[in-house]
């Protein structure tokens, strides 16, 4: 949890901003505006009705396109870089002892942003999604959320599947996927042990900075 202290762009007070962490997406925590002044916004906002939407749509992409994806987007990484990873949330199998595996990975060209998720254990299973911008009047779907300012790409066109070779399609699912794991004990599901942490953050990305330098001490070398 990070607390900043910031200037109200209008109202010129200083006031703590909540930068991370629970409580952080309250709609009057604002980095610009303080919280009577973002009050204040929101009320006026209030009256004027939403026209856009986000939505999702499942779409039938193969798994395999969006391995094939990934390892495109790293191989393109500039090793020198800074390298960041969205988080997302991922449901986890008491049962079985298998969280799944949730994340983003960019299309090609003008093709879009595809969102997927799966169990490890089944990754040919995966489902995609695209996140799309309805028309709230005529709840139709109108074109990928996205920046779009000059809304140039309208309509949803699907991506161009390449071809993969039976052999290149086995080696990415078989890549991605983790057996279930023989031993697991579900009478034990209410025991989340550091280790499960530890695996969830391979499988899902999910990784923070802040746990990273937990238990870190700095020495400061003094006697
Ligand atoms: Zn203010």
């Amino acid at each position: 949890m990070r607390h900043c202290t910031v200037r109200c762009q209008h109202c010129d007070i200083n006031y703590s901003y909540q930068a991370s962490g629970e409580g952080c997406h309250e709609p009057t925590n604002d980095k610009d505006y303080c919280p009577e002044c973002k009050q204040a916004i929101i009320d006026a906002l209030a009256k004027i009705p939403k026209k856009f939407g986000k939505s999702t749509m499942k779409i039938g992409v193969p798994p395999e396109y969006i391995f094939h994806l990934k390892e495109k987007r790293e191989a393109e990484k500039d090793p020198k870089g800074l390298h960041m990873k969205r988080v997302f949330a991922c449901l986890y199998d008491w049962e079985n002892g298998e969280h799944e595996v949730v994340g983003d990975v960019n299309g090609d060209g003008n093709t879009p942003h595809f969102f997927y998720h799966y169990w490890p254990s089944e990754p040919e299973e995966m489902s995609v999604t695209l996140e799309v911008e309805k028309d709230l009047k005529t709840n139709e779907v109108i074109g990928y959320w996205g920046n779009d300012v000059n809304q140039q790409i309208r309509g949803i066109t699907l991506p161009e599947i390449p071809e993969f070779s039976e052999e290149e399609r086995t080696r990415l699912i078989e890549l991605h996927r983790v057996p279930l794991d023989p031993n697991y004990d579900p009478e034990k599901k209410n025991t989340f042990t550091t280790e499960m942490r530890d695996d969830l953050s391979k499988f899902s990305g999910l990784y923070y900075l802040d746990y990273k330098y937990d238990d870190k001490k700095i020495d400061t070398n003094d006697e």
